[in-house]
């Protein structure tokens, strides 16, 4: 057996999906040495997730990844209808819907836009960024055990060629999966609604299909063929295209039905694969264990039906990343880190109940009862727990979207100045901030930049201190109050 020296760093990163790739990215953006490793030898082949949140471009435009995420997306981008037929040739596009805000007046919830990337062209510009950004990557690599104790955690690797090394963190970060190896081996159980509603098979194909969609482009289009009814995602939106069959049977002749359901002879349609899956809630019982953590569908598990998957995981890895570099730094005390868990683990539980209650049927009315839309793309979820004094101020709304600055909460999108290039979302990150509306010599901040702001979420006299992912630690009128609750946070 051939076994490497061991080498030491930061942080490991077990999974080179999505999410690990953006742990590895927002680590680098703190300055913290990362090491991932990807047992595969490629990213994703599958397509996968498309929808990326508002909240989830935030993060990308925090790293300065928006733009190539955009360029990445242009495939897809004025494909936000959703559109139904009982065939794709007589299908029609729907309506857009437009989220509203209070008094029915639509609302600018963030300085990003939503767009639509399909997971297998997102993760090479992540992969590449990464690369970039002076994370170690390592694909065709895997964890195969590991051991922890008081001063870290003693991973052991091995390479598609047998190669065997070990690798010395002072954390893990387990971005390895629904089925986590790493999770299993901590023995974390799991609980939720498990299986909803019946298992699906994914079809995806490669068919051109420009000419057949052309001026009525959709990302999801609902198709009531008897034969096999399902949805079509648009994954270019020309020639790549994911066939999602209700029902369980993925050995069907599937060029056969795909060709009834779109209605047009497609002579070149090839079937790349058919995946039969189980929509699933489950949400890991704890976050953290220890020197591990856990991030995206390794702690999460929940249905498609609002795109809430990949984007809860990508703001799992955003709220990790600050506390894991600033313990790592020794800015911050140890036990900061258990607001991961009393933060991320709910909100996982309300994005994992939120998708399981949502339909597949693009063509139903909204729930009012459900969580307005935004709240869910804009990062409107109130932590109940975790690294923040709260002051006791009426709870953030859910059915509505109406982001007021709230403590625990994300601080609001305003743009600052007529400019509109600079949101207070880009305050924080990769440090604190103190957004202030009056004179920002009166606050003592112990070296946090002070920001003054003509905001309608702002009373006279008051402040709110963000944390490094904008989230309100703080909100009040003592100017000493934000440097003491800072160091009272960061003593854990
Ligand atoms: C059909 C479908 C549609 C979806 N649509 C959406 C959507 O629109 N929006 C959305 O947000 N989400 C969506 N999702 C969910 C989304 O795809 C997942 O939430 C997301 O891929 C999770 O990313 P991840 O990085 O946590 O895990 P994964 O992408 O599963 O990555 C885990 C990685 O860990 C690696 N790994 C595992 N064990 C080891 C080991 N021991 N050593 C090294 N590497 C290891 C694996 O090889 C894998 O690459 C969808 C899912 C499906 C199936």
């Amino acid at each position: 057996m051939n076994v490497q020296r061991t080498r030491d760093g930061q942080v490991l990163v077990v999974g080179g999906g999505l999410v690990g790739l953006t742990t590895a990215l927002v680590l680098r953006h703190h300055g913290v040495d990362v090491t991932l490793v990807e047992k595969r030898a490629t990213t994703s082949p599958q397509p996968k997730a498309r929808r990326l949140h508002m909240r989830s471009m935030e993060v990308f435009r925090e790293l300065g990844l928006a733009a190539a995420v955009r360029e990445a997306a242009r495939d897809l981008a004025e494909h936000d209808h959703m559109a139904t037929g009982r065939t794709l040739a007589d299908a029609r596009q729907l309506p857009l819907w437009q989220p509203t805000g209070p008094g029915e007046q639509p609302v600018e919830a963030s300085p990003e836009l939503p767009c639509l990337v399909a997971q297998d062209v997102l993760e090479p510009v992540l992969r590449r960024a990464a690369e970039d950004a002076g994370a170690r990557v390592l694909f065709s690599t895997e964890l195969t055990s590991f051991a922890q104790d008081a001063d870290g955690v003693l991973a052991a690797l091995r390479d598609r060629a047998g190669r065997e090394s070990s690798l010395r963190a002072a954390h893990l970060v387990a971005a390895d999966g629904a089925r986590s190896p790493v999770r299993a081996a901590l023995g974390i159980p799991r609980s939720g609604r498990g299986a909803i509603g019946g298992p699906q098979v994914s079809v995806y194909f490669h068919a051109d299909l420009s000419a057949v969609v052309r001026g009525r482009e959709f990302n999801l289009c609902r198709l009531e063929h008897p034969a096999a009814p399902g949805a079509l995602a648009s994954v270019d939106g020309r020639t790549r295209w994911v066939f999602l069959a209700n029902g369980g049977d993925p050995d069907r002749d599937w060029p056969a039905l795909l060709r009834t359901v779109l209605g047009v002879p497609a002579p070149d349609l090839d079937v790349r694969s058919v995946l039969r899956w189980q929509p699933e809630e489950l949400v890991a019982d704890r976050y953290s264990d220890g020197r591990v953590h856990l991030v995206g569908d390794a702690a999460h598990v929940m249905p498609p039906f609002a795109a809430l998957g990949a984007n809860t995981g990508i703001d799992d890895a955003h709220n990790l990343g600050w506390k894991l570099a600033a313990v790592l730094s020794g800015t911050a005390a140890p036990a900061l880190l258990d607001s991961y868990d009393a933060e991320r683990r709910p909100a996982g539980r309300f994005a994992a109940d939120q998708s399981s209650r949502r339909s597949a049927d693009v063509t139903s009315e909204p729930d009012a009862a459900l969580a307005h839309p935004f709240v869910l793309a804009a990062g409107g979820f109130q932590y109940p727990a975790g690294a923040f004094v709260g002051d006791g101020g009426e709870a953030e709304p859910v059915t509505e979207f109406a982001p007021a600055g709230r403590v625990a909460t994300r601080v609001p999108h305003r743009w600052l100045g007529p400019g509109r290039t600079l949101s207070t979302v880009d305050l924080a990150g990769p440090g604190w901030a103190l957004a202030v509306a009056d004179d920002p010599h009166r606050w003592r901040t112990d070296g946090v930049p002070v920001h003054r702001l003509d905001a309608d979420f702002l009373s006279p006299g008051e402040g709110l201190l963000l944390r490094p992912d904008d989230v309100v630690a703080w909100r009040g009128t003592d100017p000493t109050a934000p440097a003491a609750v800072r160091a009272e946070l960061l003593a854990g």
